[in-house]
């Protein structure tokens, strides 16, 4: 491991104390000396007496200094020798919660085992928000908040101002390198990050890099304050936007990608060779662990996601990725562990949310199952019309984003029935659909915390401004599928059933050791769990309590340097 230079050896604490302390001294002598009155000194001369205030004034500027001296040391000791000089977070795209317990087995050197010999591993961590959805998820991870706080409640929403269905993390004035027609940014976010919160402790002179396959991988854990990169389809690179660089960085524009891939094969494992090359060139170019506050890398893979859309959670694909993934998990620890040292680092790592097995797979076990087509809004319409004819309600529906249906108010006004009668007409309706579990109106439900866990998940994924008038939730099995895409796609994850909602959650650190807890826990308390280990205060939407097996891992020796 490289020696680097540490922030305590240069510490103004050990430079100034004995230095100043000595100087005081040396001035107190003098100071006592020529405040004696000269004729003790030299018999038979007169002298003056030295003004009150000129005696004191040194003396109140040396004690000065030397607080100054100590605040600072004080707080320059703080930041300088930070616990961890690295939080590398990682983020699985689909991987589901038993997964890690499948891969119980697997070489003692790969990188689940490490995980599972040097931290605590959380076998039973679920969402507890409804829509299971890759940005909801990432931005939950980021903030330690639930959608309700956060305000990403899916991957998209209908845009009731604008009259439309929007991205994400779209942002028009942030084009992106390469593609300035799309714009990037976490400017959907309502409340900071993790990352946010570290930058802020470390008063931004740290690095702060969050990279991925996918933008909305990267943008959420990147707050505001890190960077965030991705993979640019049309441009076969890694790339960002505006909101994080004035211009792309040369050595990202210029990195050469190892191979190119089909559009097909982009759905494959191979994919993420790709992230772990941009990730390997991220470590060379970005000095991670030597800024002297705590840096953060986030690492979130994609390829398992696209694999599990295409062939379902738990295929041989599946797994055959999640086997190449331990690997590149491992050749990621030891790259930080040369670099930074995984006793300075803390690693986390978790998934945005889990999956189901494919549906025509589920059906041959003869497990229920079934598929609601894309694009839902004109199929739900259809299904309304055709099965209630003239007593349709799908007039008053202006928009279906799934798991949201949102009312058109002209319709109803139009119509002259109230609000509520028309949202329990339909409620009533899709609810006769099948494949439908639950239809419910949150705006009435979610006045107070319902007790039914469920319900509380429609409540947790409910955004007044962006959410639908009404949530449906499906049945265990039934699954969205894109039917112009139903050559690749043969899984949806989106629900609130365990198979989706289910994760897994690992805190570990070079110096940590093995602990297993079968007790459920909510995923998002992952952040103020971690911000508390770093020292830093929590984000603001992250009000959940911490973990407290965490509290062994704080009392783990660790090393003075790495
Ligand atoms: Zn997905």
């Amino acid at each position: 491991m490289p020696t680097r230079p540490s922030w305590s050896v240069f510490s103004p604490t050990w430079t100034c104390w004995p230095i100043c302390a000595s100087w005081l001294a040396t001035w107190r002598r003098a100071e006592l000396a020529a405040s004696r009155p000269l004729t003790a000194r030299r018999s038979g001369q007169h002298s003056l007496p030295v003004p009150e205030n000129r005696k004191t004034r040194p003396l109140v500027v040396v004690l000065a200094t030397l607080v100054f001296w100590s605040v600072a040391a004080g707080s320059a000791v703080a930041d300088a020798a930070p616990r961890y000089r690295l939080l590398l977070q990682i983020t699985v795209d689909q991987l589901r919660g038993d997964v890690a317990d499948t891969f119980r087995n697997v070489p003692e050197r790969g990188g689940f085992a490490w995980l599972k010999r040097h931290g605590i591993h959380y076998a039973s961590a679920h969402y507890t928000h409804l829509n299971n959805a890759t940005a909801v998820g990432h931005a939950s991870l980021a903030t330690g908040a639930w959608p309700s706080t956060h305000g990403i409640v899916g991957n998209e929403w209908y845009d009731r101002g604008l009259g439309h269905t929007v991205y994400n993390s779209e942002d028009p004035s942030a084009p992106v390198f390469g593609d300035p027609d799309k714009g990037r940014s976490p400017r959907m976010l309502r409340v900071p990050t993790l990352t946010d919160a570290i930058a802020a402790a470390g008063h931004q002179r740290g690095h702060y890099y969050s990279i991925s396959l996918k933008d909305r991988g990267a943008i959420f854990v990147a707050g505001r304050s890190g960077k965030a990169l991705w993979y640019e389809t049309g441009g076969h690179r890694f790339t960002s936007s505006t909101f994080y660089f004035a211009a792309l960085p040369g050595w990202l524009s210029d990195l050469p990608l190892p191979f190119r891939l089909t559009p097909l094969e982009r759905y494959t494992a191979k994919a993420d060779i790709w992230l772990h090359h941009a990730v390997q060139a991220l470590l060379d170019r970005v000095p991670f662990g030597a800024s002297g506050v705590t840096d953060v890398l986030h690492v979130s893979y994609s390829a398992l996601d696209y694999v599990g859309h295409r062939t379902g959670a738990l295929s041989r694909d599946y797994l055959a990725t999640v086997a190449q993934l331990d690997n590149l998990l491992r050749d990621l620890l030891r790259r930080v562990d040369r670099i930074v040292g995984l006793d300075r680092t803390l690693v986390v790592l978790s998934a945005d949310h889990g999956a189901p097995p494919a549906v025509d797979e589920l059906k041959k076990q003869g497990k229920p199952a079934g598929v609601w087509p894309q694009p839902v809004d004109t199929w739900l319409r259809d299904q309304l019309d055709e099965r209630y004819g003239a007593a349709s309600a799908a007039r008053f529906v202006t928009a279906v984003v799934m798991p949201f249906v949102y009312l058109d108010d002209g319709a109803i006004s139009r119509s002259g029935r109230s609000r509520t009668s028309v949202e329990n007409e339909l409620v009533r309706q899709i609810s006769g659909l099948d494949g439908v579990f639950r239809v419910r109106a949150p705006g009435r439900l979610c006045v107070s915390e319902p007790a039914d866990p469920i319900d509380r998940a429609v409540c947790r994924n409910f955004d007044a401004e962006r959410s639908g008038d009404l949530t449906i939730v499906l049945e265990r099995g039934w699954q969205v599928l894109y039917g112009s895409k139903a050559r690749i796609m043969r899984a949806n994850h989106g629900s609130v059933w365990p198979y989706d909602s289910h994760v897994p959650l690992f805190v570990a650190t070079g110096r940590g050791q093995a602990q297993r807890v079968e007790r459920p826990v909510d995923v998002v308390a992952v952040v103020p769990t971690v911000a508390e280990l770093l020292g830093v205060k929590p984000p603001s939407g992250a009000v959940h309590a911490q973990l407290p097996e965490v509290r062994n891992l704080r009392r783990m020796p660790v090393a003075t340097s790495p």
